[in-house]
């Protein structure tokens, strides 16, 4: 991928918040949307601690990160500086890694099967916290890829809403690579007003916009405003 940062990625990051931002009114105007009502998940994972500082200087408040121990490392020393930070885990949740996850993060948006959901009620119970959860729905229908059938999503939501009494307020979407992301947002957008779920998580670097038109209330942009991402921690 090219480095859409340049050859100063920290410098650009502010400015480019800015960009994505007017572009997310852009297409809320287009639809006749509110702008305020879809959430900017600006996603830090591997980036170097300097431009997540930048974004942190600008204003922006809510991230996404992949891996528990490194949204650990990074996010605990800076949650007393940042009182209103708003962590969301978008990547694959271990069920191990469930108890640090549920003390970290505000939302996890992956939420992709039912040993996670039995796992995490159990965690929110022992730790007296209750996190904002989002269920994965595999739109892509991709064999190696995690999430929730769309067929039985309905099914699932309810399992964990009404059995497990959990916090369910969305759903969650990575559509397969290069495919356009407008139908996956569509379908996804659907199914959650179906079940009277009001956040819809969809959209990246190279279509957050397009997944807004099509009803995204939530997207996850993270190369486009830090610049390309070094390689996955080890
Ligand atoms: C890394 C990641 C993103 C951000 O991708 P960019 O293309 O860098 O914007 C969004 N969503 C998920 C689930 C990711 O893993």
């Amino acid at each position: 991928m090219t480095d859409p940062a340049g050859q100063e990625p920290t410098a650009g990051v502010a400015a480019r918040l800015r960009e994505v931002r007017a572009e997310i009114a852009r297409a809320c105007a287009e639809t006749g949307r509110d702008p305020s009502a879809v959430t900017l998940v600006a996603v830090s994972k591997t980036q170097p601690p300097e431009r997540v500082q930048a974004a942190l200087d600008a204003g922006q408040r809510v991230f996404g990160e992949n891996y528990v121990q490194e949204a650990q490392a990074r996010w605990t020393p800076l949650r007393g500086r940042y009182p209103d930070l708003e962590l969301h885990l978008i990547g694959p949740l271990q069920t191990n890694k469930a108890g640090p996850a549920v003390a970290l993060f505000d939302v996890i948006q992956t939420l992709d099967r039912e040993k996670l959901a039995r796992v995490l009620a159990k965690e929110m119970a022992k730790q007296g916290r209750r996190r904002r959860l989002m269920v994965q729905v595999n739109t892509g229908l991709e064999p190696q890829k995690a999430g929730i059938a769309p067929d039985d999503v309905a099914a699932f939501v309810a399992l964990c809403r009404d059995e497990l009494n959990l916090p369910v307020e969305g759903l969650m979407a990575i559509p397969p690579e290069g495919d356009d992301v407008a139908p996956h947002a569509a379908l996804l957008a659907r199914a959650a007003a179906d079940l009277g779920l009001a956040q819809v998580s969809v959209g990246m670097s190279a279509d957050y916009a397009v997944a807004v038109r099509f009803g995204a209330t939530c997207v996850r942009v993270g190369s486009l405003i830090f610049g390309a991402r070094p390689a996955k921690p080890a």
